[in-house]
């Protein structure tokens, strides 16, 4: 039985495995998972729609000019697993190609995104019981969250992921343009002006270019019984 709700953020570098992580942690405590990623994601696809992202151009004013009129929501599919909708539609499968999470990492440098974004994100946290990860969960949407993960992992291990995961889903895509993706959205992440990705102080760091997603999982289970003094799991 557990004894008390809490929330939880897994932050860390792209492609980690932060999703896999937070949603196996969502499964297995009747937690709501949230993608904060794929809000970015929203947007950016939202903007290269009407033509604000281009390859050399960003028009930010546009942007973040219309963002009252980006309405991002979460619903579940059949099997649970949660699906993004911006104003309405189903966006799921096209907020994940390489050119919507380059315009995401491009749009999340804007402050008045990030403002809209964290204060959708903090009312979805309110009634505890979330796991949501991202880059700044940690650090600006949750500082006071009860269990704070950061995932770390060697560039190269991440953009193998990356890439085994494009093929899986039929995609072909060339294993350098991954990996060159990869380390620019680390670059963009740990530089920008607004709320860069840096490990929270009381974060708990897990580098996981080594370790298998069963024993992470346990290994975090373990660590959320011990914050929250429930000990009859495991
Ligand atoms: O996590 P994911 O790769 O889907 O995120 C897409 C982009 O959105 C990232 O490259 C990152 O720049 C940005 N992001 C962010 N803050 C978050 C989540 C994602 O800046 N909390």
């Amino acid at each position: 039985m557990q004894n008390k709700r809490i929330n939880i953020a897994v932050d860390g570098y792209s492609s980690c495995g932060k999703s896999t992580i937070a949603k196996g942690l969502a499964k297995e405590l009747g937690y709501t998972y949230i993608d904060s990623g794929a809000m970015y994601r929203a947007v950016a696809l939202f903007a290269i729609r009407e033509g604000w992202i281009t390859d050399n151009n960003m028009e930010e004013s546009a942007i973040t000019e219309h963002l009252s009129q980006i309405r991002i929501t979460f619903k579940p599919d059949l099997f649970g697993v949660q699906e993004t909708f911006l104003n309405g539609e189903n966006v799921e499968k096209e907020i994940r190609t390489l050119e919507v999470a380059n315009g995401a990492s491009r749009v999340s440098t804007l402050a008045a995104v990030r403002t809209e974004m964290v204060r959708q994100q903090q009312e979805m946290g309110l009634n505890k019981g979330v796991v949501m990860d991202g880059r700044d969960i940690g650090t600006v949407v949750f500082p006071d969250a009860e269990m704070k993960l950061f995932l770390t992992c060697s560039p190269d291990i991440r953009a193998k992921r990356r890439y085994d995961e494009m093929v899986s889903k039929g995609e072909s895509p060339q294993y350098e343009d991954v990996l060159a993706n990869v380390k620019e959205r680390d670059l963009r992440d740990t530089t920008r002006d607004a709320s860069p990705l840096r490990q929270a102080d009381d974060a708990i760091v897990l580098d996981n270019s080594e370790i298998g997603i069963d024993e992470q999982l346990q290994w975090a289970l373990n660590m959320f019984n011990k914050i929250t003094g429930n000990n009859e799991q495991n």
